[in-house]
């Protein structure tokens, strides 16, 4: 029997809540599917922050590189908020570990469950088709660029004194445009074979290098792929406007956060999407909502995009793609069935069908034995 061991970073709000969840899928899956899954657990986030000060402690660093896969769940909340840049903040957690096991290709699908059609805020005939990867940059971009606040900036103050200023820089280099590209052309080849790549180069340098390495890469390896550019603010209007059009698309980091986000909503529910980080080494599984602090610790909290999280790590890291399958489909089939968590609930949700994070879990338990 293969054993696989999984590094769990179970993060602050909702976090812990959902990834127990997920260790009981994990438990019966391997049952089913001959595999062993040994846990570790590490801090990351706030919750790191409180007990060592720091919101990527080394000890989880080398619990992760130990590891054949990342389980995450969420990081951040209210409690930890601060302007103050000497003070430690929860997304340092997330943006560390990604850099540090050089994740550089974050895998969001957005695929619509037929059972949830109705709770995207799009019109059911809109969504008929969707079904699609972005392929965000994740370890360059605005969020890792040059950035500093200085003080004493002449004209820089309302009524032109001396003042503060603040900048951050979108940096990309060609190595790093080419291996993201290159990732959502490969992707697109098991898929429908289309590209849309997503830019500002109407106004951005960073974005003209992006376009010239895209097409440089199309040209010489990838022609029989469809490629299409795109402007990041059209992207953002075709998204909700004809979002069947897209199969792959690949774009930089800040404008990735935001679409896939936007993308979101399209399924509905912020709680039903699943993300995979993939570089070199040992891989990251994370559901693509924050840590719902309003929600946390009430045990309402939808575990799906966890457990769609889960799916990705048995698809990626171990290759499992029968229990991968298995768990999409016992999803699935629950959600079939009528069942819902608050946030995916609608008015047509039998009151008796709306259950918390432990039943949803049981829920997806009990169609895995079936
Ligand atoms: P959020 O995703 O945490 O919550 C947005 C809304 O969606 C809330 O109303 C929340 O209750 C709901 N929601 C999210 N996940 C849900 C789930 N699984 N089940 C049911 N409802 C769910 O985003 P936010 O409120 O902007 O951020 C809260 C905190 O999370 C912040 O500190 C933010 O920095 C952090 N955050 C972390 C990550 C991450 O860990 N990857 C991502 C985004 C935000």
């Amino acid at each position: 029997m293969t054993t696989y061991r999984i590094c769990l970073l179970p993060g602050d709000g909702i976090g812990p809540e959902i990834t127990a969840e997920a260790v009981k899928v994990l438990g019966i899956i391997g049952e089913r599917f001959g595999a062993t899954f040994e846990f570790s657990e590490a801090l990351l986030g706030g919750a790191a922050i409180d007990a060592t000060g720091t919101a990527l402690p080394d000890d989880t660093l080398e619990a992760a590189h130990a590891a054949d896969a990342v389980l995450l769940a969420a990081i951040g909340g209210p409690r930890w908020d601060t302007t103050d840049p000497e003070k430690p903040r929860p997304e340092q957690g997330l943006l560390g570990i990604r850099k540090a096991l050089g994740l550089y290709a974050n895998l969001r699908p957005v695929k619509i469950f037929d059972a949830l059609k109705d709770a995207s805020s799009l019109k059911p005939e809109y969504l008929e088709g969707v079904d699609m990867l972005i392929v965000r940059e994740l370890t360059g971009g605005l969020y890792f660029g040059a950035r500093a606040r200085e003080t004493g900036v002449p004209g820089a103050a309302t009524g032109g004194g001396p003042g503060m200023r603040a900048y951050d820089t979108l940096d990309y280099r060609e190595f790093e445009i080419e291996r993201i590209a290159r990732t959502a052309f490969e992707a697109a080849r098991t898929r429908r074979g289309r590209v849309h790549s997503v830019d500002k180069a109407n106004v951005l340098e960073s974005s003209r290098l992006w376009r010239e390495v895209v097409h440089r890469l199309h040209a010489a390896e990838f022609s029989d792929v469809e490629l299409v550019d795109q402007l990041v603010d059209n992207s953002a209007m075709q998204l909700i406007r004809t979002p069947a059009q897209f199969d792959v698309m690949v774009t930089e980091n800040m404008f990735g956060d935001i679409l896939s986000d936007e993308a979101s909503m399209l399924t509905g529910s912020l709680g039903m999407l699943a993300s995979a980080s993939l570089g070199d080494g040992t891989a990251l599984y994370e559901p693509s909502h924050g840590s719902a602090p309003d929600i946390a610790g009430r045990g309402i909290a939808n575990p799906l995009a966890m457990l769609l999280s889960v799916e990705l790590m048995l698809r990626y890291s171990f290759s499992m793609h029968d229990a991968a399958d298995a768990l999409a489909s016992a999803i699935e089939g629950v959600l079939a069935g009528g069942w819902r968590t608050r946030d995916i609930a609608d008015a047509t949700t039998l009151p008796q069908k709306t259950v918390g994070t432990t039943a949803m879990g049981d829920l997806v338990v009990e169609r895995l034995r079936a």
